[in-house]
């Protein structure tokens, strides 16, 4: 129950923020559900961006949908959820990404999940007097992530306004990542090999979606190129790996930004702040670089990428080339 006591903590702290809800409800704690999901739609919409800019350069793919879905269970108070959000069912989709295959689909916010790939979404009625929990939408997008790794098109039964609807989704391969806020108010990041994580204290730190995308590329960049497996592997001098591959990400995110339609210079102007006011913290730690020294790189590498030609206005970012020869 502590992430459920996170969750109570942090949503205190987003103050309430218009979102595109056309049902403003009238509570702080609804229109805090819906600043979250705001948040949700912001970090998925920027993830899509930079996974779709470089997808003819990646190795690892995967298929994004380019939805929000949420469970009304995930919600501390489940009648205050169904006054920010409508649900169709209990799983249902919070948010599209704009351009994205499912809203190509013609899915809205709202439609609910009543199948995906055969098995039936598990719901039980009786099971609304539980407390709060995150499980059963944390293993269906599990199950969904799975499905679409395996390259096959995915059949949903969708409960929508108009009623019942079987849809095929066959999302097209992009640079592979998952994208998720974390609720804290801490402003950080990171990568498991799989997903990206961003905490809600970081999405309000940036400036703006060009300095969101330097964070997320960085961390996506960490996912594209394997390195948690080489760290993994790496029987000794962990702290030269680890820095090796921080030099990587960076220089990685340039492209990715730049390949996507984000401005690279955000890179820069982010990692300044974010430096000087981090102060020691990370930056003090023998792993990472000391923030002029990434700000260096990042220059340089910025430098490299607008003297190397460009296709459509999409580069091949080096690292990706080097990964893609490796076996
Ligand atoms: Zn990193």
């Amino acid at each position: 129950m502590k992430l459920i006591a996170a969750f109570v903590a942090a949503i205190a702290l987003f103050g309430a923020v218009a979102t595109t809800r056309n049902r403003p409800p009238d509570d702080p704690i609804a229109l805090a559900y819906q600043a979250l999901i705001a948040k949700d739609l912001r970090l998925a919409t920027v993830g899509y961006h930079l996974a779709q800019g470089s997808a003819a350069y990646c190795r690892n793919t995967w298929r994004n949908p380019g939805w929000v879905l949420h469970d009304e269970r995930q919600y501390p108070d489940l009648a205050l959820a169904h006054r920010a959000f409508t649900f169709r069912k209990p799983v249902s989709i919070a948010a599209l990404v704009t351009g994205g295959p499912a809203a190509r689909a013609g899915l809205q916010p709202g439609d609910g999940l009543t199948a995906a790939d055969g098995s039936v979404v598990w719901y039980d009625p009786a099971a609304k007097d539980q407390r709060p929990t995150s499980g059963r939408i944390d293993g269906l997008r599990e199950t969904i992530a799975m499905r679409l790794s395996e390259g096959r098109p995915i059949r949903f039964g969708i409960a929508t306004a108009n009623g019942h609807r079987d849809l095929i989704l066959d999302p097209p391969a992009v640079c592979a990542s998952d994208f998720w806020v974390d609720v804290r108010s801490k402003r950080d990041a990171g990568a498991d090999g799989k997903r990206v994580r961003v905490t809600s204290g970081l999405i309000d730190y940036v400036r703006d979606d060009d300095e969101l995308a330097a964070v997320v590329a960085h961390e996506m960049a960490h996912n594209l190129l394997d390195h948690r497996p080489r760290i993994e592997a790496s029987k000794s001098g962990k702290t030269k790996v680890i820095k090796a591959t921080e030099a990587e990400a960076d220089r990685l995110s340039v492209w990715l930004m730049a390949n996507a339609g984000y401005d690279p210079e955000a890179a820069i102007s982010f990692w300044q702040r974010y430096g000087k006011a981090t102060g020691l913290g990370i930056f003090s730690a023998p792993t990472h670089y000391r923030w002029q020294t990434r700000v260096a790189m990042l220059r340089e590498e910025i430098d490299l990428m607008s003297r190397s030609p460009a296709g459509d206005d999409r580069r091949d970012p080096p690292l990706l080339a080097a990964h893609r020869a490796k076996q």
